[in-house]
C-alpha cells in the first residue's frame, strides 16, 4: 500500500540509557531534515529526552517531536542506589511502555506508522512492526565486532562453554576474531549472569536483528571489512552510516569551562584528554593512581570528571597542578578531539569516544570498564594498533606513567599518530558525498521514509 509522505509516520524508539539516544537523534535529524513531510515521533524517557532536547529551538527540530515513555519505576518505588536498577526496570517494562506510548500518539494525530526506526536492543521491534504493517530499521550505535559477536552468541557458548570459562583463551574459531580473547567479549555472552535483564535483551537482539529490513550502524566500511561482510552476509541489508560526527548534525556543546582557549596555549600534540564517558568515574585507588602519574610526568592534562573532583582526587591534586592542568566537568569532546595540542586520549575506549578520536587523529590510552569497551580496546591495540591498553589493565602509577610516555614522547607515539591518520582519511571519504556512508545514508532515507 502506497501512502502519501504527509502520512508518513516514523516511530523512533530509544534507548534512554549512555550514550544511545543522542546519536539516534542525530541520525533522525539528518534523515528528517531530507524528508520535511513526514513525521517523525521520538519515544525515550522524560529524563533521556531532557537531556537529548536540551538547548534545541523548534526550529531545528522542525517535524522531529518527542515523545516521554514511562521509565518502569513502580509508583512509590524507592530507588536503591544500585547503578543498574534503572537499566532492569526500564528493560523489565519493555515493550509494553514503547507500545502504550505510541498508540497514544497514533490516536492522536491519526496517522499509524509506516515504519520502526529503533535502537537495535530493542528486538521487539520486529514483531511490533509486522503487526503494524510498518518496516523495521535498527540503529547499532557501536561498532561492528561488538555487533557480531552478540550474532554469533550460540556459537560462542557452545565452543567456549558457560561455566569455569578459560578467559585467555583466543577466539580463533571465527573469521577475524584471532585476536581476540574470550575475557574481551562483552559480559552476558558467555561471562557473568546470562539471564539477567540486559544480557538476554542483548541475546534475543541476535535473534531478531536478521529479520529487520535494513541495519544501520554508526561506523564506516573501511574500518574492518573483513567483519562488515560477515554481517553483510547476515542481514538483509547493512547500512555503515557512520561516523555520525561527519555525517549528521551535531549537538552544540557550549566550551562553558574554556577548554578550548586552555588548549591553544600549549604545544603540539603535547596534552593528555581524559574522559570515560557519560556514566564512568574509575574507582577511587585508580583516580589516585591516575592522578599520580600526571603529577609525576608532568604533561599537560584535561580532564573531564564525572563526580566531585575536589574530594575524589587526591587532597591538594588540584591545587598542585593548576599550572599543568585543567579539570572541568563536561568538555566539548569532538572540538578537543580535533585540536593540534592533544596528543593522547585516555579513554574507557567507548565507541563514540573512539570514532571521535579517530576524526581527531588522536591515538588512545585505553581503560575499558563494561560492555563492548574491552572488545575494542583489543582491536585499537592488537588489530588497528592505534591505542595502547595499561598493563594489568587498571590503573597504577607506574602503567601509567609508561602508557603517558610512551604515546606522548616515543618513536612508537609518532607510528601510532601516523596509524590513525590513515584511519582518519578513510572515515572521511567515507563521509564524502559520493563516499559510502553517503551513499547508505541516502538509501537509509529511501527506506525510513517511503
Ligand atoms: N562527551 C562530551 N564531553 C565530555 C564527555 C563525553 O561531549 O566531557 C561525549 C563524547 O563526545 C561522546 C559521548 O559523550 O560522544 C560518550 O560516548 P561513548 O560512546 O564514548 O561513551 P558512553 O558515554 O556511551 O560510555
Amino acid at each position: 500500500q502506497v501512502r502519501a509522505s504527509n502520512d508518513l509516520h516514523v516511530a523512533v524508539l530509544a534507548f534512554p540509557f549512555g550514550s544511545h539516544a543522542g546519536p539516534l537523534l542525530s541520525l533522525v535529524r539528518r534523515i528528517a531534515a531530507a524528508a520535511p513531510n513526514v513525521t517523525f515521533s521520538f519515544f525515550s524517557t522524560d529524563k533521556s529526552n531532557a537531556t537529548v532536547f536540551s538547548g534545541m529551538k523548534k526550529e531545528d527540530l522542525g517535524n522531529i517531536k518527542p515523545y516521554n515513555v514511562h521509565d518502569g519505576y513502580p509508583n512509590n518505588h524507592v530507588p536503591s542506589g544500585q547503578p543498574l536498577e534503572p537499566v532492569n526496570l526500564f528493560i523489565n517494562a519493555m515493550p509494553g511502555n514503547y507500545r502504550q506510548a505510541m498508540e497514544k500518539v497514533v490516536a492522536e494525530n491519526g496517522k499509524n506508522f509506516s515504519c520502526l526506526l529503533t535502537d537495535a536492543f530493542l528486538w521487539f521491534g520486529g514483531e511490533m512492526a509486522e503487526q503494524m504493517y510498518a518496516k523495521w530499521v535498527p540503529l547499532w550505535t557501536a561498532g561492528p565486532f561488538s555487533l557480531f559477536s552478540h550474532l554469533v552468541t550460540d556459537v560462542l557458548r557452545q565452543k567456549i562453554g558457560c561455566n569455569d570459562v578459560r578467559e585467555d583463551q583466543n577466539i580463533d574459531f571465527l573469521r577475524g576474531f584471532s585476536a581476540v580473547k574470550v575475557a574481551d567479549l562483552p559480559i552476558g555472552i558467555v561471562t557473568g549472569d546470562l539471564e539477567a535483564p540486559f544480557s538476554v535483551m542483548i541475546y534475543k537482539m541476535g535473534l531478531m536483528l536478521p529479520r529487520a529490513t535494513a541495519v544501520a550502524i554508526n561506523s564506516f566500511h573501511e574500518i574492518e571489512p573483513l567483519i562488515v561482510d560477515e554481517l553483510k552476509s547476515r542481514f538483509q541489508q547493512l547500512l555503515n552510516v557512520g561516523p555520525f560526527i561527519l555525517t549528521t548534525p551535531q549537538p552544540f556543546i557550549p566550551d562553558d569551562y574554556g577548554c578550548l582557549e586552555w588548549l591553544s596555549k600549549h604545544g603540539n600534540a603535547s596534552v593528555a584528554y581524559i574522559s570515560f564517558g557519560t556514566v564512568i568515574t574509575p574507582p577511587a585507588h585508580e583516580l589516585t593512581a591516575l592522578a599520580n602519574s600526571l603529577e609525576e610526568c608532568e604533561f599537560p592534562f584535561l580532564w573531564s570528571f564525572r563526580g566531585n573532583a575536589e574530594k575524589q582526587l587526591p587532597e591538594g591534586f588540584l591545587e598542585r597542578t593548576r599550572t599543568k592542568g585543567k579539570v572541568v566537568p563536561w568538555a566539548p569532546q569532538t572540538e578537543i578531539l580535533k585540536h593540534p595540542s592533544v596528543g593522547v586520549f585516555v579513554t574507557h575506549s567507548g565507541w563514540n569516544s573512539i570514532l571521535e578520536t579517530i576524526v581527531g587523529g588522536v591515538s588512545m590510552i585505553c581503560r575499558p570498564f563494561f560492555g563492548d569497551q574491552k572488545l575494542n580496546t583489543r582491536l585499537l591495540e592488537t588489530l588497528w594498533g592505534i591505542g595502547v591498553g595499561i598493563d594489568n589493565g587498571v590503573f597504577t602509577k607506574d602503567a601509567m606513567v609508561k602508557a603517558l610516555k610512551l604515546t606522548l614522547s616515543s618513536e612508537k607515539g609518532k607510528i601510532m599518530r601516523q596509524k590513525i591518520v590513515a584511519f582518519k582519511e578513510s572515515a572521511m571519504k567515507a563521509a564524502q558525498p559520493d563516499g559510502d556512508s553517503s551513499r547508505n545514508i541516502k538509501t537509509l532515507i529511501e527506506l525510513v521514509t517511503t
